[in-house]
C-alpha cells in the first residue's frame, strides 16, 4: 500500500498536528496540556498511532472541538505553521502521497485583538506565515518531489461579519499557492443559506470552490453548496440519501472528499463503527470520490491508513484505488499542465495485472457511471 500513489484534497492544517508535535509546541510556549490531554505510552498501539495519540471521548463532539482548539492555540508563529506543514507533508509522501491540498483559515492564522477592543486580520503577520508554509511546501516538494496547494477558508460557526471579514480578506490578500477557496466548521451552525449575500463577493475570489457539505446535515446541504458554485463538496456522504442528487453529482463530475476516520468519529450516525458507511455504495454508483485525513492529527491518522481502510473495511481493490488517486488528480485545484504530468505518472504505475483486473472490471460491469470511467482508464492506458 505504501508505494501506491496517493492524493489528499482535504486536510486542515491545525488539525494535522501529531501529539509529538504539540508536546513540541508546548514546550517552546510553556504552555501545561490539560491532564489527560494525550494516552501515555503503552496505553495505545504504538503500531497503528506512532506518533502519540490524543485522549478524547470519540462520541462526544464537545470534547473534540475542545481539543482541537487546545492544539490549534499552540500554533502560532511562522516558524510553527513550517514544522506543522512540513511534518504532515513529509511523513505523508513517505506513505506514497504525491499532490496535497491544505486548507488554511485567516481567522485561525492572524486574528488579532487590538487595544481599543476591536479585532483585525493582521496582514503582515498572515503573510509571514504564508511565506513559511510556501517554504514548507517548496522544501518538501525538493525532497520527495509531492506538489501542495492551499485553500484559503471562511469558518461557518463564526458570527456573520467575522466569515464576511474572512472573506474579503482573501480576496485582498491572494497568494500564488492558495488555489481554492473553502467553506468549513460546524454545518449545524451556518447554512449557506445564512450568508447568501455573501456569495457575491465570493464570486469575485478567482478560486476554485470546495464546501463542506453532507457530513452532519442531509443532501440538502450539499445541494445549497452546488447551488453556490462549489465543485467539490468536502464530505458529501449524506447524497447517498438521494439518488437523483447522486445522477446530478455524477453528470456534473462532482467530487466528493470522504474521510472515513473523521466520519467513523464525528457523525453519529456511525455510532464510532463504519459497518454502514455508504463509501463503497456511492463509489459503485459511479460517483466520484476521493479519500481524505481531514484532521489526520486529531484523528491519528495519516493517508496509507485511509487507503488501507478502504482496502480492509470497504474491499476496494488496487485498481480501483488508483482510479481514486486520478478522480482526486482530476478534481485538483491546480494547472492542467501539473495535473497532467502527475495523472501520467500515476497511469505508469499499472502493472500488467492491474491492467487485466481493470479490464475485467469492465467486464463484470459492462454498463453505468463506474463502467463508464474505468473504461475511459482502460483507454488511456492502451
Ligand atoms: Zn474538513
Amino acid at each position: 500500500m505504501m508505494s501506491l500513489p496517493k492524493v489528499v484534497l482535504h486536510e486542515h492544517i491545525e488539525g494535522s498536528v501529531t501529539p509529538e508535535l504539540a508536546l513540541v509546541l508546548a514546550k517552546k510556549y510553556g504552555v501545561s496540556l490539560p491532564v489527560g490531554f494525550l494516552y501515555e505510552e503503552g496505553e495505545y498501539d504504538g503500531v497503528d498511532f506512532p506518533s502519540g495519540r490524543y485522549q478524547y471521548d470519540e462520541s462526544d463532539f464537545g470534547e473534540f472541538i475542545r481539543t482541537y482548539d487546545v492544539v490549534a492555540d499552540l500554533i502560532r508563529e511562522p516558524d510553527d505553521y513550517y514544522l506543522v506543514a512540513k511534518d504532515y507533508l513529509s511523513r505523508n509522501s513517505q506513505k506514497g502521497m504525491v499532490y496535497c491540498e491544505l486548507i488554511t483559515s485567516a481567522h485561525h492564522l492572524c486574528f488579532t485583538e487590538l487595544p481599543d477592543g476591536s479585532s483585525e486580520l493582521d496582514s503582515r503577520k498572515y503573510h509571514d506565515i504564508m511565506d513559511a508554509i510556501d517554504q514548507a511546501i517548496l522544501d518538501v516538494k525538493a525532497e520527495f518531489g509531492t506538489e501542495t496547494r492551499l485553500h484559503g477558508c471562511a469558518v461557518r460557526h463564526l458570527n456573520l461579519s467575522d466569515i464576511e471579514r474572512s472573506v474579503r480578506f482573501i480576496k485582498d490578500n491572494p497568494r500564488s499557492m492558495i488555489t481554492g477557496f473553502n467553506i468549513a466548521g460546524n454545518e449545524m451552525a451556518g447554512h449557506f443559506s445564512d450568508f447568501h449575500y455573501m456569495h457575491d463577493l465570493v464570486d469575485d475570489i478567482p478560486l476554485a470552490k470546495s464546501y463542506h457539505a453532507g457530513e452532519i446535515c442531509g443532501p440538502e446541504s450539499i445541494r445549497s453548496a452546488l447551488d453556490c458554485g462549489a465543485k467539490r463538496i468536502g464530505h458529501g456522504i449524506a447524497a447517498i440519501k438521494d439518488e437523483s442528487l447522486m445522477d446530478e453529482l455524477i453528470a456534473n463530475n462532482i467530487t466528493l472528499e470522504i474521510s472515513p476516520s473523521s466520519n467513523r468519529i464525528l457523525v453519529p450516525e456511525f455510532n464510532q463503527s463504519l459497518d454502514h458507511h455508504p463509501l463503497r455504495r456511492i463509489y459503485e454508483r459511479g460517483v466520484r470520490i476521493t479519500i481524505n485525513t481531514d484532521d489526520a492529527g486529531l484523528f491519528g491518522t495519516d493517508i496509507d491508513k485511509e487507503y488501507q481502510i478502504a482496502e480492509q473495511v470497504f474491499g476496494f481493490s488496487r485498481v480501483e484505488l488508483l482510479d481514486i488517486t486520478l478522480c482526486a488528480l482530476e478534481a485538483a485545484f491546480i494547472s492542467d499542465e501539473t495535473k497532467q504530468t502527475l495523472m501520467d505518472s500515476v497511469y505508469e504505475t499499472f502493472s500488467d495485472s492491474d491492467k487485466d483486473v481493470l479490464k475485467q472490471t469492465c467486464l463484470t460491469l459492462q454498463s453505468g457511471a463506474l463502467y463508464e470511467r474505468l473504461h475511459a482508464r482502460l483507454r488511456c492506458l492502451n
